[in-house]
């Protein structure tokens, strides 16, 4: 049965109940406005865990001042009744003073793996993250957290954070899932005006056609980049922030396609700031 909470003493208190039961913990966190992306987090946690859950907070941390913390969708009525539908256990939807009762001098903070791609154009984002991720964490002291391909830096980020940390628990990744023309779901896709709606299937579109031509057997990291700004830029609705095809890992950007890498993009369609990736795995026979 589903239970609400927004506050921390009685997550402590249901996740202890549930650990006497010996049941194993999942945690899937998310900025609420859920859709069948979260969905899909929520069955994986529900396929693998004894008790599931859900913490829905837009944290004000990982927003930038121009960015929109304001107008993010907010939707708890819905998102609990998505959250019954598949089978959560408790869902922690704290308050601002909840999570930060006083002024947050801590910072957890990932080197290195946030510096490029959206770290780039979001400074200070993914501090934002790691530290609201690190509370969660600790207050709900799951099992497994679950997170989504769709954000490949985040979950790298946070893949890292937890080998770097020592945090006793297991990352678990979950393929992005997307809208019937390939689209990613994305609470921000309810930004979009009709128009946009439509032009914003770009990304999906750079992302196959890059795709297929490593497949076809193409190894210049350039020239799949290429690809990628070329369809970005004939949709005139779309504005790149960036492209780039990097390592799997360490999110460095490679010369020469090989092992496991990430096609990545941002684009602005209209106000609204996308991002999409493919994850391409190349196994070359050993190059002589
Ligand atoms: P958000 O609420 O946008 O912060 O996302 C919460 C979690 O859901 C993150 O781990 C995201 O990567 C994941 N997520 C968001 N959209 C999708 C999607 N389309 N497919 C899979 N996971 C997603």
């Amino acid at each position: 049965m589903l239970e609400v909470t927004s506050s921390i003493a009685e997550v402590r208190r249901k996740v202890a109940m549930a650990r006497i039961k010996g049941l194993t913990i999942g945690l899937v966190p998310t900025m609420g406005a859920l859709h069948q992306g979260h969905a899909a987090l929520i069955d994986a946690a529900r396929a693998r865990c004894g008790y599931v859950v859900v913490s829905i907070f837009v944290n004000p941390l990982q927003f930038g001042p121009q960015e929109d913390l304001k107008r993010y969708p907010r939707r708890p009525a819905e998102d609990e009744a998505l959250c019954r539908e598949h089978g959560v256990d408790l869902i922690f939807a704290p308050s601002d003073e909840e999570m930060y009762p006083d002024r947050q001098l801590t910072i957890v903070e990932v080197l290195e793996l946030t510096r490029g791609l959206c770290g780039a154009s979001r400074p200070g984002h993914f501090r934002g993250v790691t530290t609201v991720v690190s509370k969660l964490f600790n207050i709900v002291q799951p099992d497994v957290a679950f997170f989504g391909q769709k954000d490949a830096q985040q979950a790298a980020v946070i893949r890292r954070m937890v080998a770097d940390l020592n945090f006793p628990l297991e990352i678990a990744v979950v393929p992005t899932v997307r809208e019937a023309d390939g689209l990613a779901l994305s609470s921000r896709n309810v930004y979009l005006s009709p128009e946009e709606r439509k032009a914003a299937v770009v990304l999906y579109r750079a992302l196959t056609k890059a795709k297929e031509m490593v497949e076809k057997g193409e190894r210049s990291a350039a020239a799949v980049r290429r690809r990628l700004l070329e369809t970005i830029a004939a949709e005139p609705l779309a504005e790149l922030d960036y492209a780039e095809v990097v390592d799997y890992d360490t999110l460095e950007p490679v010369d020469f396609i090989d092992g496991k890498i990430l096609l990545a993009l941002a684009v602005k369609i209209g106000r609204t700031r996308l991002i999409d990736n493919f994850v391409v795995e190349v196994r070359d026979e050993l190059r002589k």
